[in-house]
């Protein structure tokens, strides 16, 4: 069964490559109005395929925003463990036209490299799952494993509907493990297993002093200016010589990292040198005791995003402002809690606010951290279906952005969410130029073949 998907993999390379044009054609922006028609058909276009390749159950599910599509393939019984797997079928938009070199959405193939709009992010991953599907179905007409699809069209808005989504279907997601196709390996060689994401508590502060704005001559040095405080308090949340953020309780939760999963994830980290390279800064900062790669990914964060208020125009003013307001962004890493974080961080700074302004502190939005144990079979199963379809074993990370399906799967369904991918690091996502690596695209193919027939077999038949 394993053999003859391989060699239709091989075999279809061209019908591949094909769907995938068809696909980078349509352009489903999610964010554009003017492209949700587009989006709609990129999910018919998606069932249609899922319904010729022999999947069972396809159906567009509403979400409150563009549809879900859902497929099942359930024929591989009771005893065997089910996947779920994962990819979106949105894109970013392609602005500024101007910089790029063909238009985003006919694709066009230059050396080994394929551009078009969504060509890396996620569509030619998401039909790398689809593809490996269609290669056991129309060969063996069945599947190692019960499988489960799940392609998301609003991922790039940042998935507003995916866990009340989730929380309404979790009967018909249930799964054994969780596959989410969506990331970069470190280069076309050395394919990359993601065990973790961040989470994140965006917060707003605003301080407000006098009822209208005051004349400095007037009445400086008689009321406390709200934006002088602003700063005093922003100030305060971070050691300025250690890094570490002050807030009581801020470290309380965060879960430790294992020698052994440290020693995995500095396999292939991120370097100093890097680091100074990719950032143009002057000289690296960060938490005292840790190295740039745990700053960036194991150890959480607080950033102020922006600060508003008084007068920036050019010239001067010499004025006292009613108010400022500053976006703070903290990183969260396990088991840190955003609600927790977020009533922390606001109790603190009520703590040491003065009794000469008002202090409003809010919580804008919040996502949970999440993280998978490398030593997990699911995990260990994608190690081995890389090194399969690659030839290489894996590099580990944990990612240092956030992604909120991530924690939402693995609370709703008690599975192990597996992340993995075929884009490269110069792939271009969500800029002008994106391209997608067509060697990656087709062992991608092979990669999730592998997976699927080893998560059919005991670990001691791998
Ligand atoms: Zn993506």
């Amino acid at each position: 069964v394993l053999e003859a998907a391989l060699i239709r993999a091989r075999t279809r390379q061209q019908r591949h490559f094909e769907w995938l044009c068809d696909l980078l054609r349509i352009p489903s922006v999610g964010t554009l109005a003017e492209h949700h028609q587009d989006v709609e058909r990129a999910a018919a276009t998606l069932a249609g395929w899922l319904r010729d390749i022999g999947m069972n159950g396809v159906t567009l599910l509403p979400t409150g925003g563009p549809p879900a599509v859902y497929a099942e393939w359930l024929g591989a019984g009771a005893d065997a463990p089910t996947l779920l797997a994962y990819a979106h079928y949105d894109v970013q938009p392609a602005d500024p036209l101007e910089e790029w070199r063909t238009p985003p959405f006919e694709p066009t193939v230059r050396g080994d490299d394929l551009f078009a709009r969504g060509a890396s992010d996620d569509k030619s991953q998401l039909l790398a799952i689809l593809a490996a599907a269609g290669c056991y179905l129309e060969t063996s007409g069945r599947l190692p494993i019960n499988l489960r699809l799940l392609f998301e069209g609003e991922e790039e808005q940042g998935s507003p509907h995916i866990a009340d989504f989730i929380a309404r279907h979790r009967e018909r997601l249930a799964a054994d493990a969780v596959l989410i196709c969506d990331q970069a390996m470190a280069d076309a060689q050395t394919p990359v297993i993601t065990t973790g994401v961040r989470g994140m508590a965006y917060m707003e502060v605003e301080v407000s002093g006098p009822t209208v704005d005051l004349h400095s001559g007037t009445f400086g040095g008689a009321v406390d200016n709200p934006l002088n405080v602003l700063v005093c308090l922003l100030a305060a949340l971070q050691d300025p010589v250690t890094h570490r953020v002050t807030i009581p309780g801020f470290y309380d939760r965060v879960r430790p990292v294992a020698d052994e999963e440290r020693a995995l994830l500095a396999r292939r980290a991120l370097s100093d040198a890097e680091a100074l390279a990719l950032t143009g800064v002057p000289a690296l900062a960060g938490e005292e005791g840790y190295t740039t790669w745990e700053r960036t990914s194991t150890r959480p964060t607080l950033d102020i995003n922006g600060i508003i208020g008084g007068f920036t125009q050019p010239g001067h003013k010499t004025v006292i402002p009613t108010h400022g307001q500053a976006k703070v962004s903290m990183r969260l890493v396990p088991d840190q809690e955003p609600q927790e974080i977020a009533r922390l961080f606001s109790d603190y700074l009520h703590s040491i606010a003065p009794p000469t302004v008002r202090l409003e502190v809010r919580l804008q939005a919040g996502s949970h951290p999440a993280v998978v144990d490398p030593r997990a079979p699911a995990v260990q199963a994608a190690a081995r279906a890389y090194e399969r379809a690659f030839g290489a074993s894996p590099v580990y990370q944990r990612g240092g952005g956030s992604l909120p399906i991530v924690h939402e799967l693995q609370q709703a369904l008690g599975a192990p969410v597996v992340m993995i991918g075929f884009g490269l690091p110069d792939d271009n996502g969500h800029a002008p130029n994106e391209k997608m690596h067509l060697p990656n695209f087709y062992r991608g193919i092979e990669t999730v073949i592998h997976y699927l027939a080893l998560l059919g077999l005991p670990e001691e038949e791998w």
